[in-house]
């Protein structure tokens, strides 16, 4: 079994879902170009919670967390199974820590199908999900992803999901695809850092844009996942999407152990889109 890569994603508006940008092409050019998982695990923003848990139902629901949006994505369904045999893997990979399985709670919200949508359409790869424990310091992410590093081994694709600057407050409709001067330098900064030694990305905290791109830490810590698992096999983490939305967000997107010709293809589909 080949080793699987592990990616963070910047998944933004949940109406990526149905659209076509160079971030859905570059999902796609992944779904397509990368070894077929056994199971993807997906680590969302989107569920922030109160203890360290994973899906581990037959059939995940499609979670439709949020509102004012068209009623064709609350319609939407994501029905791919679960997979409990790889929660419970997932589970004793974790420890010492802790990984509880939910097997009525959670299911799949848009932080994972948005991206899923695109990346596997046809939605016949299992896909569980990890909760984000709120109630822990942001150094417990990064152990826990440095932990879970081994499910590479065992044909499990770990993505993270959020946005390393997200700021809803600051949005902006006129800066559709720009951002703030702030969440370009700190979006830089984290760049920067997970490129060289991904074991040190929370030295960041003490960036002076830090608390406007990172106002609450539920977008943010998807990423310390992939950082995590980055440093516990002495490896960094290459972009494969940099750029920003409505001002607010960044959709800066990263890849552990990607091949060179996924990365030059997806760094080729980014130049000819933007041109
Ligand atoms: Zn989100």
């Amino acid at each position: 079994m080949s080793k699987m890569p592990a990616l963070f994603v910047g998944h933004g508006s949940p109406m990526n879902t149905f659209e076509s940008n160079r971030y859905t092409r570059a999902w796609r050019t992944l779904g397509e170009a990368l070894p077929r998982p056994k199971a993807i695990l997906s680590i969302s923003a989107h569920w922030y919670f109160g203890t360290s848990a994973v899906t581990a139902m037959e059939q995940p629901r499609t979670i439709h967390d949020f509102y004012g949006f068209p009623q064709q994505l609350f319609d939407y369904q994501y029905p791919a199974p679960g997979a409990p045999d790889i929660a419970a893997l997932i589970s004793e990979t974790a420890k010492p820590f802790w990984v509880g399985l939910d097997r009525d709670q959670w299911g799949l919200d848009h932080g994972t199908w948005s991206v899923l949508a695109h990346m596997y359409p046809d939605a016949d790869v299992p896909v569980l999900q990890l909760s984000l424990n709120g109630l822990r310091p942001l150094d417990y992410h990064v152990q826990l992803g440095a932990q879970l590093a081994g499910l590479r081994d065992q044909g499990v694709l770990v993505m993270g999901t959020g946005n390393v600057v997200h700021n809803l407050s600051t949005m902006q409709r006129e800066l559709a695809d720009h951002g703030h001067d702030w969440g370009i330098r700190f979006d830089r900064a984290v760049l920067e850092r997970l490129e060289s030694d991904p074991g040190r990305i929370l030295e960041v905290q003490s960036h002076p844009d830090y608390a406007l791109a990172v106002p609450t830490p539920d977008h943010f810590i998807p990423m310390l996942y992939i950082a995590g698992m980055a440093a516990a096999e002495g490896s960094s983490l290459s972009s494969f999407s940099e750029g920003h939305a409505l001002g607010a967000v960044s959709m800066t997107s990263y890849g552990l152990g990607l091949d060179d010709a996924v990365l030059a293809q997806l760094r080729a589909d980014e130049a000819v889109q933007g041109a």
